[in-house]
């Protein structure tokens, strides 16, 4: 399917609805229950809305209780039928052949992720492509994976084991719905479980798709996806008695309640959660660059990634020179149609986020920080009845304010400055949150000294968004537990047992 909309020449409107149309015209959006399609047990559906415009895109199957058993079932038969006793190798083929079918679906997947997220088209398209090659590298490294062997003396042979949970529960968040597929669902299968996986309400359109797109590739039933709501679906799955592990992303209260619902049937989780994250310009920081890569950091996707660069720490000394810069760097965001190529900046996800957003933006106000730019909708009757923020930085912001320390998730940056290398560290680290931080420097060692005093789990250093397969990702403090992305991922989907044999005495 193209998915080139350059020559749509008409409305926001139009062009929005001629692509909804479009990529429904495709598929029904279905729950994926044992390698086909399934209508929730009781008929009901939903439909998340376009943000861009503010229009229904397609039905969704509303999967709850019933449909998670069955899925749940379903995904029971695959793995002890079919994946269990399958090699590493034989199951990284498979998963490479689905993959094979995604990266042939990319334009229409991107376009379902663009429609349901707002997210523009082409970031839609990397951040598909870079879903795949988690995907891919998952695979690779299980099929490369060997065993341990303990040593012991000549009266026994003792060797570890690492052996799949069996059916295991994924759980999304709706910004980045087939890369976190990729995070998770990859993981999962090529460490040999089966998947019961739950897109966001707001985003699972792409995430059903990808699962249709395993028919006749992966053994029915090895991978399911149950779109539905968390209170509905979501609590199903993570009560589930034989779900046996859990991955879940998304915000820290609803975090919690997953590691509760764990907790009751000691069930392993691995949680990635919220951030505020710290972007530290030091005084001899190449400021172009750093202004550049604050921006990205802070922008791309709405600023909704939970390892957006939210803080912008910058010295007093270069605050003037830096400013000039970055400001010229935001101003290129524009709101702007998600369908169009040139657009870089989409709008919210959904409804009540937009007002969430703005609430921490009057917030802002009242704490008596100051608005450098933005901080209202834009103007204009084409963006009107979309979910659309300017993209807003605040300067004066100190770090006891809620601003400085509350995820805001939005386009959103907040300025703070500091006079020492101490104060930096102490404001960086000043947050519940720990996920991932930026640093701008041209020292190397104080580049060094401060990834490793700043307490997040991944630190970059003149660059930022630096998570590439095999560096692992995740968080400290509240930002979550266990790491993603990395060989780390498949042995947290994997659990070890000794085996240890003993050896007679030959009695030749
Ligand atoms: P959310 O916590 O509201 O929802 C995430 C998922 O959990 C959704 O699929 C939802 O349906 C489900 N859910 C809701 N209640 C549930 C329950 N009681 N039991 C089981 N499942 C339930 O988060 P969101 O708004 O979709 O995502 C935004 C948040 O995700 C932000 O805080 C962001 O920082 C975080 N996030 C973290 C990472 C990371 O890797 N650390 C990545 C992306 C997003």
């Amino acid at each position: 399917m193209s998915t080139d909309f350059t020559d749509f020449t008409d409305s926001i409107d139009e062009n929005h609805e001629r692509a909804r149309n479009r990529a429904a015209a495709e598929t029904s959006f279905d729950a994926w229950i044992g390698g086909e399609r399934a209508a929730a047990a009781d008929g009901r559906t939903f439909s998340p809305r376009d943000p861009a415009v503010d229009e229904p895109i397609a039905p969704v199957a509303r999967c709850t209780e019933a449909d998670v058993d069955a899925a749940v079932a379903a995904a029971r038969e695959g793995y002890e039928t079919e994946w269990a006793d399958r090699t590493a190798s034989e199951r990284s083929a498979l998963i490479r052949e689905w993959i094979d079918v995604m990266r042939d679906h990319l334009d229409e997947l991107a376009l379902l992720e663009s429609l349901e997220v707002g997210k523009p088209l082409s970031f839609a398209r990397a951040d598909v492509e870079n879903g795949l090659n988690f995907f891919e590298y998952y695979a690779d490294v299980a099929r490369a994976q060997g065993g341990d062997q303990v040593a012991t003396g000549s009266d026994s042979h003792a060797y570890v084991r690492r052996e799949p949970y069996g059916v295991t529960g994924e759980i999304l968040p709706w910004n980045y719905p087939i890369l976190l597929m990729g995070w998770k669902v990859g993981a999962a299968l090529a460490a040999g479980n089966a998947s019961v996986c739950k897109p966001a309400e707001q985003a699972p359109l792409a995430v059903v798709r990808a699962a249709q797109l395993s028919e006749g590739v992966l053994p029915d039933g090895v991978l399911n996806v149950v779109p539905g709501f968390g209170e509905e679906a979501g609590t199903a799955l993570t009560a589930h008695a034989d779900v046996r592990k859990l991955s879940f992303t998304g915000s820290v209260p609803v975090g919690r309640e997953v590691m509760r619902a764990a907790a009751d049937r000691v069930t392993p989780v691995t949680l990635e959660l919220g951030g505020k994250n710290p972007f530290v310009v030091f005084p001899d920081a190449d400021l172009d660059a750093a202004a550049s890569t604050a921006a990205v950091g802070g922008f791309y996707n709405a600023g909704q990634s939970c390892d957006s660069a939210s803080r912008i720490l910058v010295h007093e000394d270069v605050k003037e020179a830096f400013l000039d810069r970055y400001l010229d760097e935001v101003a290129a965001y524009e709101p702007g149609d998600p369908l169009a190529e040139e657009t870089n900046l989409g709008p919210l996800c959904y409804e009540s986020h937009r007002e969430k957003v703005t609430e921490y933006l009057e917030l802002g106000r009242e704490e008596g920080a100051t608005v450098l730019t933005g901080g209202a909708r834009p103007d204009g009757e084409a963006l009107a009845d979309g979910y659309y923020l300017e993209p807003t930085v605040f300067d004066d912001v100190t770090p006891d304010m809620r601003i400085a320390s509350e995820e805001v998730f939005g386009p959103v940056q907040f300025l703070v400055t500091f006079e020492s290398y101490e104060e930096a560290i102490e404001i960086a680290n000043g947050v519940e949150y720990g996920l991932t931080a930026g640093v701008a420097t041209s020292d190397l060692s104080l580049a060094h000294r401060a990834a490793a005093d700043i307490q997040a789990g991944s630190v970059w250093v003149n660059q930022y968004f630096g998570t590439v397969p095999g560096t692992p990702f995740g968080g400290f403090k509240q930002s979550g537990i266990g790491r993603e992305c990395a060989a780390e991922a498949l042995a947290e989907y994997t659990q070890s047992k000794a085996v240890n044999v003993a050896l007679d005495v030959p009695s030749l």
